[in-house]
């Protein structure tokens, strides 16, 4: 047999512990045919085959990302990334530049800027935004807080004006000096201009979302679990089935809500798409004490977070999604929270149902040991996004939110795979980074609790074999073995020779999405 495609010379980290090493790898008909030596995989070269000259380069296979907002990480894609302006100047050039481009009316969002890091050291205001555009509404908004600045244009849609009056807990500035609007929007007072930015039309949305996938396959991951927050992401969905516009694997994960329409969705998908779970937010989320706790948030002892359904509720739902033969997939960031989501488990799903449909919890940040030593029982599995680690500990400070005695079992990675419970690894992108090799080294370079960091092997894992076993298809990804879809990932460096402080520095040099190029920078 001639294989279509080999890639040889280079360090193939096979994720198969009966073979982990290989130099080569052959492929045909969008599976793997052959993993070995060179000299091996020599014997599939024919006329028509392609060869990729590895020169060294390491062979992962394809990633898989348990957790991605898709539709909102194309519409980001399309704002001003201002997180390097270093002066306003800079910063107006740059909306200069956008609005160029930009149809005129269609507004222009921005984020990132801080003013500490301009020049200038003052804050922009209405007239640099306007000096930069005056055919689109513009609104920038502030790293980290609800603080923006808008040209005259945003003011006048949004129908600021001297005399409006700010909402409850918001601030519309004005110069001290000449009481004139200054541009700056603080809290509430940017909800003024954020309800009036109409939504994009949905072929926007869907140059943005293949804008998105470009960007996927960019850092190495061949499928995606496309969690699914509002039926007009369905539409999209549909669309790019019809047009057969998807490179890379996609699996979905859907409200509850769209349950009743699973039908007339499942025959729109074509077989394009896996229509794979439904998810339930049994919480919300730490940094705004919306995650449910059992005990109260050590700096605000009258709050436990809200749980958003009972505990009947939650039963109801995970029955009613057994129904359908979906997974599970709860959203439970407290430990009330996945202390309800096992109980749910326990009571709506049997044995066989748990082994069948593989429940999942997102997130299950807070825990202890008899909730992780449950999970093992029940056989449910977890999906986290390392990134969250230092988001919880650094930018919320999990130390003052929950004491140490609770953060010590905030996103207990090393525990929970010593005790055998899967877990599965996301971006959670756009709210967290994309880049999986930034997210394996904040679980395996983790600073806080360092006895919970997990290898760059082990990390490896939760974005292929556990990320496959949890999608329903250890048999088909999440290794590079024969017979396996041919998915793989060329990588600038070996992950297990590089320092894990290092790791987010790696480059994907390819992406192989069933044995075609899907993305190369390779030379
Ligand atoms: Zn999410």
């Amino acid at each position: 047999m001639k294989a279509d495609l080999v890639l040889v010379n280079g360090h193939v980290l096979t994720m198969n512990p009966s073979k982990p090493y290989a130099e080569a790898v052959a492929i045909k008909k969008g599976k793997i045919v052959k993993v070995g030596g060179n000299e091996e995989i020599s014997h599939f070269i024919g006329k028509k085959t392609v060869i990729i000259d590895l020169k060294g380069k390491s062979v992962i296979p394809g990633l898989i990302d348990v957790h991605i907002h898709v539709a909102d990480f194309g519409k980001i894609l399309n704002w001003v990334n201002l997180n390097g302006a270093k002066s306003i100047e800079e910063m107006r050039k740059q909306i200069k530049l956008h609005s160029e481009r930009t149809p005129k009316g269609r507004w222009i969002i921005g984020y990132g800027w801080d003013e500490a890091n301009f020049m200038e050291k003052r804050l922009p205001n209405v007239k640099d935004l306007d000096e930069a555009a005056q055919e689109n509404p513009v609104v920038l908004y502030r790293r980290q807080g609800r603080v923006c600045v808008v040209n005259t244009k945003a003011l006048e849609l949004a129908g600021i004006t001297g005399e409006t009056v700010p909402p409850q807990g918001g601030e519309i500035e004005k110069d001290p000096q000449t009481g004139e609007l200054t541009g700056i929007l603080r809290e509430n007072a940017t909800d003024l201009v954020w309800k009036i930015i109409p939504e994009p039309a949905e072929d926007e949305i869907i140059e943005n979302v293949k804008l998105a996938f470009q960007k996927i396959l960019e850092v190495g991951i061949a499928t995606i679990h496309w969690i699914v927050l509002s039926p007009s992401e369905v539409a999209i969905i549909r669309k790019l089935c019809t047009k057969n516009e998807l490179p890379i694997r996609v699996h979905l994960i859907i409200p509850i809500a769209l349950l009743k329409d699973m039908e007339n969705l499942k025959a729109a998908l074509k077989g394009k798409v896996k229509l794979q779970g439904v998810i339930i937010f049994a919480d919300g989320s730490l940094a705004s004490r919306t995650a449910a706790l059992s005990k109260p948030y050590k700096d605000c002892p009258t709050t436990r977070g809200p749980l958003f359904y009972t505990q009947e509720q939650l039963i109801e739902l995970i029955a009613e999604i057994r129904k359908n033969n979906l997974q599970p997939v709860i959203h439970a960031m407290g430990d009330k929270a996945v202390k309800m989501a096992l109980n749910a488990v326990e009571e709506a799903l049997a044995e066989a149902d748990r082994r069948n449909l593989r429940p999942r919890i997102e997130q299950a940040a807070v825990l202890n040991k008899a909730l992780i030593k449950r999970m093992k029982g029940l056989g449910v599995l977890v999906s986290v996004q390392p990134y969250m680690i230092f988001s919880e500990f650094s930018v919320w400070s999990a130390m003052d939110g929950l004491g140490g005695e609770r953060a010590r079992w905030l996103y207990p990675l090393r525990t929970l795979m010593a005790e055998s419970v899967k877990v599965c690894g996301g971006s959670d992108c756009p709210m967290e980074p994309l880049n999986p090799f930034i997210q394996i080294k904040a679980a395996v370079a983790r600073q806080f609790f360092q006895e919970e960091q997990i290898t760059v092997d082990e990390a490896l894992r939760l974005y292929t074999v556990n990320a496959a076993y949890a999608s329903f298809e250890e048999d088909l990804k999440g290794s590079v073995e024969e017979g396996k879809l041919a998915d793989l990932t060329v990588l600038s460096q070996n992950p297990l020779e590089i320092s894990p402080n290092e790791i987010d520095r790696i480059k994907v040099d390819m992406t192989i999405v069933g044995g075609k190029i899907a993305y190369s920078s390779f030379s």
